[in-house]
């Protein structure tokens, strides 16, 4: 039996995560969801964004399921889930996109997954501004050589776990030549430890041009908080939208799963959400807690669904009659 803290979450939060949870649990596995709140419906519900109890739970589970969260303006709080992976220490962002064989893009080969380092760089939330008239504003951007040693290691890592052949690293050392750097630096000198996988280094912004005019030459990303940021949503694009694309935020001894995508105020409420991010990080936390068949059913009945294009949501097929129910009940029915 697995304990795992469950955030539904804001917006379509609690709809996309209803979905999820139905798909994981028909795999078997045994699971206690303890449920706690985050975000916008914790502060209605508790005066604050982030209740101790959900910090409680946390503590203990070591392992969340989260929804979106909606950011709450003027609480003094910058937002939830950063405030979690600087809490938990959960250094490692990773956001993996692949081409699905159902939906029509420009590409049917992508396979890209961005390892983004998650503590630190431009969102330490260290920014004021240096005058009171409030027109010149400044953020700092902070770069460790511990924080980026064991992202970059993460990345080779992971590379060699999964069978993949090479490890980008996207940077702007050429300007920001202290953080950004060191952080090329560091990356020199792990790819240095790992001979078995190539290794390739990319100014950020031509990184950018070569991943929409050429995505197979990428294989693992990893690169610095605010660039992971920009180009997961890029290759998100790349492979059908930010419905699709799970996060798994690891840390040492702690780890939440999650959509790229947030609270989507726009279509909460309307059976309109696509359910598939959510149940993609839950088929990461699976492989993570060591349940790796689980997680392998939960895919494989994903990518018949969404491959079939029939019961699934508007976003991937306008002509649907399908919703975000529908088509967490047709994955779960998938499940073989
Ligand atoms: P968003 O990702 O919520 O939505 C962007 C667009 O994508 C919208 O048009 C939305 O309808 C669409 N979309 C997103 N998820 C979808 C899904 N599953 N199926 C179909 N369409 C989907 O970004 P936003 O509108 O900029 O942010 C809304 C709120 O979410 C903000 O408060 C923001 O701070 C928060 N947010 C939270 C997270 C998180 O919790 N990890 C991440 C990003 C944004």
């Amino acid at each position: 039996m697995h304990t795992i803290t469950l955030i539904k979450g804001d917006g379509i939060g609690p709809s996309i995560m209803d979905e999820a949870v139905k798909v994981i649990n028909a795999t078997g596995v045994k699971i206690e969801w303890e449920e706690a709140y985050a975000g916008l419906s914790a502060f209605e519900k508790f005066g604050t964004p982030l209740p101790d109890a959900t910090m409680t739970s946390f503590d203990k589970t070591r392992i969340a399921f989260k929804g979106p969260l909606t950011t709450v303006v003027g609480t003094g709080f910058r937002s939830i889930n950063v405030a979690l992976r600087q809490q938990y220490d959960l250094y490692a962002n990773v956001r993996p996109a692949k081409s699905w064989a159902g939906i029509k893009t420009r590409y049917d080969d992508v396979d890209i997954v961005i390892v983004r380092e998650n503590t630190e760089g431009l969102y330490v939330g260290l920014e004021h501004y240096l005058s009171p008239k409030k027109d010149i504003a400044e953020s700092l951007a902070v770069v460790t050589r511990s924080a980026s040693e064991r992202i970059v290691e993460y990345a080779f890592q992971y590379a060699r776990d999964n069978n993949r052949q090479k490890v980008t690293v996207c940077h702007k050392a050429n300007i920001l030549k202290f953080s950004q750097g060191l952080f090329l630096d560091v990356a020199r000198e792990v790819a240095a430890r790992y001979p078995d996988i190539n290794f390739d280094e990319k100014i950020i912004d031509a990184a950018c041009m070569h991943m929409v005019m050429n995505p197979k030459q990428f294989d693992v990303v990893v690169t610095t908080n605010m660039f992971g940021d920009i180009l997961s949503d890029l290759t998100a694009g790349l492979v059908g939208g930010l419905g699709l694309i799970p996060g798994a935020n690891i840390g040492a001894d702690a780890a939440l799963f999650e959509a790229v995508h947030g609270s989507a105020p726009d279509i909460a409420g309307k059976n309109l959400a696509n359910p598939t991010a959510v149940i993609m990080a839950g088929a990461m936390m699976l492989s993570h807690i060591g349940e790796t068949e689980a997680a392998e059913r939960v895919v494989k009945a994903v990518e018949k669904v969404v491959n079939e294009g029939i019961y699934v949501t508007p976003d991937l097929n306008p002509n649907t009659k399908a919703g975000t129910v529908e088509m967490g009940s047709a994955i779960a029915a998938a499940m073989e």
